[in-house]
């Protein structure tokens, strides 16, 4: 499928779930987004026979998200399922790791590719107050485990935010000259206009330099970073690359083949890569590839603008496959060109946890 600006689109992001067992400060608020009500989520049969329509139009690469993918009861039932299209070459998984040790063994037997894993720091003291849920143990024992099973290449994303993990950049990289990991750096993304700032504060404390005393202050009111508070936490990437390399040595560029949107280095004698990916920046929009299902069946063309193309309904009322299909299509037709955030556009409307990231 080609797009009105001459992209191809063959990647699909389909978000199983919009429920999550992490409450990540720049995803979402404390006590969480309100959920689908269990009926409005698609089935496994529904999201199945969506994804084979959108494989016969062309789509190869299927990537499961949420929300949590993980916690959705018997995932690898729907691995299975989409492993069966012949046309889909990579079947790929964004997790937070923390029920990936009990799953890993399964979901890679019933045919799932590989995993990218969102770890954004390497010290429990840290983790406690990004994620607020969970624990870095586990989410370590579950790459260990992906690792096991073979589910590769594995990547690390790793969202980076000034004064919060940008110290850690060089830990980051260390890992890759031991283990064949991919660590990502993304770029923060202020994806949900929350707050109106009256009074800016920082999100980092200013306690002292002991490490146990990590504290991220974060409004009361909004229960995550808000999109200003993201926006200055941007940290650009030229300064994270000088300060590996100002540690470890020089980094050569290096491309592997599910390299995605990332720019990627690799260090001398390194088992892995250190990549960037910047959706603000660094304009990806040229090379966007990709449609995205949410869990509620919306398709959307584009996960920076508001717009949303509802599938549930015609599914439900008995649509022909061919009925499908056109809906794939005219939302391709109208995919828009690109996402005006760094001119200051707000997305107003759903979170990265309820759209899929
Ligand atoms: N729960 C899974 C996970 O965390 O890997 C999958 C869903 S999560 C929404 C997908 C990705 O979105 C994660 O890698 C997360 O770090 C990223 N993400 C969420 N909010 C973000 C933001 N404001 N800026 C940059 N990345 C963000
Ligand atoms: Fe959950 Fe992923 Fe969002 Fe973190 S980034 S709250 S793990 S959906």
């Amino acid at each position: 499928m080609k797009d009105s600006f001459g992209r191809t689109i063959d990647y699909l992001r389909v978000s199983v779930t919009d429920r999550c067992n992490f409450r990540c400060v720049y995803c979402m608020p404390e006590d969480g987004y309100p959920v689908s009500p269990k009926d409005e989520l698609l089935t496994f049969e529904e999201m199945s026979r969506l994804i084979h329509i959108a494989a016969d139009l062309g789509m190869t690469k299927v990537r499961l998200t949420g929300g949590e993918p993980l916690i959705r009861k018997d995932l690898s039932m729907l691995v299975a399922n989409i492993r069966k299209h012949p046309a889909i070459s990579d079947l790929s998984c964004t997790t937070n790791a923390h029920l990936l040790g009990e799953k890993a063994a399964e979901l890679k037997a019933a045919g799932l590719d590989r995993v990218n894993i969102s770890l954004d720091t390497l010290r429990e003291d840290k983790f406690v107050e990004i994620a607020r849920r969970g624990s870095l143990r586990r989410v370590m024992d579950g790459i260990e485990e992906a690792m096991r099973v073979g589910l590769n290449p594995i990547k690390i994303n790793c969202v980076l935010m000034k004064g919060v993990n940008d110290d850690e950049v060089v830990d980051f990289a260390r890992w890759t000259l031991r283990e064949d990991v991919h660590v990502r750096f993304i770029e923060v993304m202020p994806i949900r206009w929350n707050l109106d700032e009256t009074d800016p504060m920082d999100a980092m404390s200013a306690l002292s330099g002991d490490r146990k005393l990590f504290r991220l202050r974060i409004q009361e009111d909004v229960g995550m970073l808000s999109d200003a508070q993201m926006r200055r936490m941007v940290v650009p990437f030229s300064v994270a690359k000088e300060r590996i390399e100002h540690e470890l040595g020089p980094m050569t560029s290096f491309e592997i083949p599910t390299n995605g949107p990332a720019h990627t280095y690799r260090l001398a004698n390194a088992k892995g890569t250190v990549g960037f990916i910047s959706q603000i920046s660094w304009d990806l929009c040229e090379r966007c590839n990709r449609l995205r299902l949410t869990a509620d069946g919306q398709l959307r063309p584009c996960l920076m603008s508001d717009g949303e193309v509802d599938l549930r309904t015609p599914l439900r009322d008995g649509a022909s496959d061919d009925e499908i299909r056109s809906v794939f299509l005219n939302v391709v037709a109208n995919k828009p060109e690109r996402h005006y955030l760094a001119e200051g556009q707000k997305v107003m409307g759903r979170g990265m946890s309820q759209i899929g990231g």
